[in-house]
């Protein structure tokens, strides 16, 4: 049987412009090289959300919010010809203690329950420490980026040691890295 490659993707600060809990569709914007990076690797890989929406749990929106701009910014991609296969969300604050914030990997691990993936060859893309922690916890390749809150973080994974495979100063770089490093 074949196997799919993979690319998890944040969404906040990585897709779409990250205004801090972010959920109004008036205030959604796609970062630059969105279309591009993922026109580029769309053949090759499926492309999965997986997302922290604390905001929830704090009660600043609520899950219908969530899911109206989720909609949103997939239908967007969907007119680009880019398939979202699906969003995973945590709805939880992080002192609730649950076993999908990223970075548990409950999530990843539902995604193996519906395909076949080899994960050596698949890819977490985000702008979050808690994004390559997710990446290495599950056994993916990752990248991080200096969009939306990488680059205020960028000394957290210098400290804590946490090493992605790729540094990259925007989407497009990314995509393109993944691209020519593709088995
Ligand atoms: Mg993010
Ligand atoms: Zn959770």
């Amino acid at each position: 049987m074949s196997k799919y490659k993979a690319i998890i993707l944040d969404r906040d600060g990585t897709l779409n412009k990250d205004r801090g809990y972010v959920h109004k569709i008036d205030d959604f914007e796609l970062l630059p090289g969105i279309i591009e990076g993922l026109t580029l690797l769309k053949n090759d890989y499926l492309f999965f959300i997986i997302t922290n929406q604390s905001g929830i749990g704090k009660d600043y929106y609520s899950i219908e919010d969530f899911w109206k701009f989720n909609n949103h910014l997939t239908s967007v991609l969907k007119k680009k010809g880019i398939t979202i296969e699906k969003t995973y969300f945590c709805p939880h604050k992080k002192e609730d203690n649950c076993d999908c914030r990223k970075p548990k990997t409950k999530f990843i691990k539902e995604i193996l329950s519906l395909y076949i993936i080899d994960l050596n060859n698949s890819w977490v893309i985000g702008d979050h420490p808690s994004d390559i922690l997710l990446g290495v916890n599950g056994g993916l390749k990752t990248i991080y980026l200096l969009t939306g809150h990488g680059n205020k973080h960028a000394k957290e994974l210098k400290e804590k040691k946490i090493k992605p495979t790729f540094v990259a100063n925007n989407f497009l770089d990314a995509a393109r890295y993944i691209k020519s490093h593709s088995k």
